[in-house]
């Protein structure tokens, strides 16, 4: 039959069928049609898309979210001040600065809210529970999460996220390297031990063919008289000793006091010389790498470092992203590493990321802290002794979290994404990571370590005196010798036995 508002029809059972409805919206302006609804076709929107986000963007006017957030430097932290502060005035930091400008693009208010567990968020996979900020939202005990909050998958399938606002990777937080002491021999270093060993084996085997090749070739043998044009016995002043003299001489670019004159044995001495000239030219290069560089001594350069050893322990943040990567990760090295996390004993997991640190730096060298890149960034700005080991294990960004299915999500990504184009992020993180709360304090460290490089030390250069001083103790030890051999000869000889040597006896001294 035709009623007042169109067909109506019952089915056998007396129930309404093939009826109707409208769907109307309280808006500020009253009810308000946005579509019809009928039991064959369904919803149908009367109202577009556009009008229906300037919807959503009016309601969020003079609206006040209560947002959920949890202490972390440099996101939150609580104010310096000598008086009781309430409120909203009682944080300050990166995610107050960013809420602010996003609420000053949409117009709402905000109440920020401190999580009661200081929990991220993490499923219990028994009871499927959440726990942290994720469960506030769930409960509806808050309406937005801004803080470190990763956005994981996990998550995205409970809560609602905005387009990411920082973007960042796992990594290690450790002490930095320890500089070792420069070594006493660092004047070695710049060859390795196999290259010493194959020079000292060639200056011998050059000194032994020069020798041989010199008493082979008939034009070394020279005339030690060259006004008797017939001598009996020609000379030949290549001796074992002349070699290794000779040798040595090139090789300390030096030279001495006579030459071949053979072909051969010329061809000998220009090889040798050729071969000197490289391996000095390349010495000399890398000399002043070696003597300047100090070396250091890190045991870990990486993720897989970390998981081949057992001395350094290494741990995370309790019921964060960062956990949760390590327990789902497929791959055997993190595997290995969360079997070693979960095992050991005391725990290495930590209540929260500050704690994390503060085990880095009591730990010397025995504790290793896995955490986001971006607060790591902010650690090391701060703390000269720690740094960040290795790359970045995975990438993923923070995003704010809403409940599911909010109406906000466009309204709130669309602020972030003009927020990141306008350069407003950028100066955001500057200001939190480089400026305030004694940012940038480990910068003019290192130039001025750099700087103080340049300048060698004894320490870098002390080996060459010690051998010097060996040389010439050495020196000074066969000088002896050879005096107590020429004595003892000399007395044999001529038959005394208290008659000390005298250079003058034996004309070895000649008289001006
Ligand atoms: N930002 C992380 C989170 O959202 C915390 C972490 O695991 O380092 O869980």
């Amino acid at each position: 039959m035709q009623g007042l508002t169109g067909t109506i029809k019952f089915d056998n059972q007396g129930f309404r069928t093939n009826f109707l409805l409208e769907v109307i919206e309280l808006s500020k302006e009253g009810l308000q049609k946005i579509g019809t609804w009928n039991s064959t076709e369904g919803i149908n929107f009367t109202r577009t898309y556009g009008e229906a986000y300037t919807q959503i963007v009016e309601s969020l006017m003079n609206k006040t979210f209560v947002v959920c957030t949890l202490l972390s430097s440099p996101y939150i932290m609580r104010k310096d001040s000598s008086e009781k502060l309430v409120g909203n005035d009682q944080f300050e930091g990166y995610s107050v600065d960013l809420i602010n400008e996003i609420s000053k693009i949409l117009g709402f208010n905000y109440t920020l809210k401190l999580v009661p567990d200081g929990r991220y968020g993490s499923l219990n996979r028994q009871t499927n529970e959440w726990d942290g900020m994720v469960r506030e939202l769930l409960d509806q005990k808050a309406d937005l999460v801004l803080a470190d909050l990763t956005i994981t998958y996990d998550r995205e399938q409970a809560v609602d996220f905005t387009m990411p606002f920082m973007n960042l990777g796992i990594s290690i937080l450790y002490r930095k390297p320890i500089k070792q002491p420069p070594n006493l021999f660092s004047f070695l270093s710049p060859l390795s031990l196999d290259v010493w060993i194959y020079m000292a084996t060639a200056y011998i085997g050059v000194s032994l063919l020069l020798f041989i090749l010199a008493r082979f070739t008939p034009y070394e043998w020279q005339n030690p008289h060259p006004c008797n044009p017939d001598p009996e016995q020609l000379e030949n002043q290549f001796s074992l000793v002349n070699c290794l003299w000779f040798a040595i001489g090139s090789l300390m670019q030096q030279g001495c006091d006579f030459l071949p004159k053979a072909v051969s044995t010329r061809m000998v001495a220009g090889m040798w010389w050729f071969f000197t000239l490289i391996m000095i030219s390349s010495y000399t290069a890398n000399l002043a790498a070696f003597l300047t560089v100090e070396r250091m001594d890190s045991p870990i350069e990486s993720a897989e470092d970390l998981a081949k050893q057992t001395k350094i322990k290494y741990g995370a943040l309790k019921g964060g992203s960062t956990v949760a990567f390590f327990r789902d990760s497929n791959i055997s090295t993190y595997q290995r590493m969360w079997s070693f996390m979960e095992a050991t004993r005391p725990s290495v997991f930590t209540d929260s990321n500050s704690e994390g640190v503060e085990r880095v730096i009591k730990g010397k060298g025995n504790y290793a802290f896995l955490m986001e890149s971006t607060s790591i960034e902010y650690v090391v700005e701060r703390n000269c002794d720690l740094t960040q080991v290795g790359g970045l294990l995975d990438s993923k960004g923070y995003g704010i979290a809403m409940p599911p299915n909010s109406p906000y999500r466009t309204a709130l990504s669309g602020a972030v994404l003009k927020l990141q184009e306008e350069g407003r992020l950028h100066i955001l993180k500057t200001r939190w990571w480089k400026e305030k709360r004694g940012g940038g304090s480990c910068r003019d460290d290192t130039s001025k370590s750099s700087s103080a490089a340049n300048e060698l030390g004894l320490a870098n250069v002390g080996g060459v005196f010690v051998v010097l001083m060996g040389g010439m103790g050495f020196a000074c030890v066969i000088a002896v010798c050879e005096f107590i051999w020429k004595s003892r000869k000399v007395a044999v000889e001529e038959r005394v036995n208290k008659l000390p040597f005298s250079y003058k006896d034996h004309n070895l001294v000649k008289d001006n």
